[in-house]
């Protein structure tokens, strides 16, 4: 080859070599490049994505010795690359996953914990305990302290302060693994060192009994969100599930209750609140709220579930949705609900008097609803309620208002049937594969997974 057909090999082949990063790779997107040489020689690259490319260096062949060296070695290279690809997603949605914050809004385990089970052990039962957090890459977990709206109002300061208790002790056990975080800053230390950070919720704003005072005493034992209502309304705050309110959404005193927490620096937690106490929240906050377990009505049209609107409402606030898993909320249509009204009364009669009989003892419950769960589970399985099913939800509000709105409320040790591909909170990291399948940046993921939380817990707890 003479001077000037090398001179033209050199001009025309100024290209491409950079450092591969195992992370991008899962991302093996269909950027291509075609070479076309003037000796004829047509070489088609696939780049991994466009960041990798423009982070790439330049190389170039001086001689065609060289030039075939490396295009040897680049092919090789860049074949591994998309022989890799195939079982990328895999590799990579964990790589991303473990690598990110994730935080779960809504669990309802301290019910399991005050009944006395071994949380530093793997269980079989129930959805949560320290190995499974570890395994489902939960950094940051939101312990939801129940008590129902049917209790005695002068029990409910003592019943909720013994599920704190318990979970305190819990967490004293393990305090190698776990810790109680009060604000963002205490939360990210935690996890710095390696330890999972325990956030306490209450869900039910009965717990304060109509009393201040009794808000202001859990937030000194750490409480930093409260759902202000249940099922059924209680003396302020009107339940989604009420279908005759005693008044409109909030009582002066409700908005006290909200202002209050605005003050203190307490999340307020508007699942389950009707679309009237919604509107009241929205009215008085000074700060983003969350609905800490709640759905999309558009696609489930439950009660329990927000509308765009409201979707539209939370997200001007700067607020959050954590995607309850609960296979009734999640259920296209509201088929779930649908099956159940159709086993009849019976049905409907045993779930209330369960409740009835055990308000706030979880595994009793549990144990009652056995038979009617099993049920359910063999009528529900027909719907293919599953991980895409989740991600629909995600998918629905990030389209209406963008990711910065939403993450995970799962719900979990509170509901009886969860999607296929999520037995427990250890398979956490299945949603993140699917996420990863539908072609969602890692950023966004990142936002979803937890960016989004820990925000708003840096925004409103001081
Ligand atoms: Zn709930």
């Amino acid at each position: 080859m003479n001077y000037h057909e090398d001179r033209m090999l050199y001009e025309n082949i100024v290209f491409i070599g950079y450092f591969y990063k195992a992370y991008h790779i899962s991302i093996l997107r269909s950027i291509s490049i075609l070479v076309k040489f003037t000796n004829g020689i047509e070489l088609f690259i696939l780049c991994t994505n466009k960041k990798m490319f423009t982070k790439g260096s330049f190389m170039y062949a001086n001689n065609v010795k060289i030039f075939k060296q490396w295009l040897i070695i680049s092919t090789l290279f860049f074949g591994s690359i998309m022989m890799a690809g195939c079982d990328n997603s895999e590799r990579d949605y964990l790589s991303l996953h473990n690598n990110s914050l994730v935080v779960d809004l809504h669990s309802d385990t301290p019910l399991r914990m005050k009944d006395g089970f071994d949380f530093s052990v793997r269980d079989t039962s129930g959805h949560m305990d320290i190995p499974r957090l570890k395994e489902g890459g939960i950094n940051l977990q939101v312990f939801a302290c129940f008590v129902s709206t049917d209790t005695p109002l002068e029990e409910c300061r003592p019943i909720v302060d013994e599920l704190i208790d318990s979970l305190e002790v819990h967490i004293n056990h393990n305090s190698d693994q776990i810790a109680i975080c009060r604000n963002a800053s205490e939360a990210e230390a935690i996890i710095n060192e390696n330890k999972i950070a325990a956030f306490i919720g209450i869900e039910n704003g009965v717990a304060i009994n109509n009393s201040l005072d009794n808000l202001q005493h859990f937030y000194d034992r750490g409480v930093r969100y409260l759902t202000l209502t249940h099922s059924s309304s209680n003396d302020w705050c009107i339940s989604s599930g009420d279908t005759l309110p005693a008044f409109n959404g909030l009582t002066d005193f409700g908005r006290d209750v909200v202002r209050k927490m605005n003050e203190l620096g307490m999340i307020v937690d508007i699942s389950h609140s009707s679309v009237s106490a919604f509107d009241e929240v929205l009215k008085i906050t000074t700060a983003p709220v969350i609905a800490s377990h709640s759905c999309v009505h558009s696609i489930c049209p439950h009660n329990r579930n927000l509308t765009d609107e409201q979707i539209k409402a939370i997200a001007a606030n700067g607020g959050m949705i954590g995607i309850n898993f609960f296979d009734g909320y999640l259920s296209p249509d509201n088929e779930w609900f649908k099956i159940g009204d159709s086993l009849g009364n019976v049905y409907h009669e045993l779930i209330d008097s369960a409740h009835e009989m055990y308000p706030n003892d979880y595994n009793k419950r549990n144990e009652m609803l056995k038979p009617v769960w099993d049920i359910m589970k063999i009528e529900t399985e027909k719907l293919g309620i599953n991980i895409k099913t989740i991600v629909d939800h995600i998918d629905y509000i990030v389209k209406l208002v963008g990711a910065d709105y939403v993450g995970f409320g799962s719900d979990f040790d509170g509901v009886g049937s969860l999607p296929e591909g999520l037995d427990d909170c250890s398979m956490l990291p299945n949603i993140t594969k699917e996420l990863v399948m539908r072609g969602y940046s890692d950023k966004d993921i990142r936002k979803i997974l937890g960016e989004n939380f820990i925000r708003i817990f840096r925004e409103v707890c001081k």
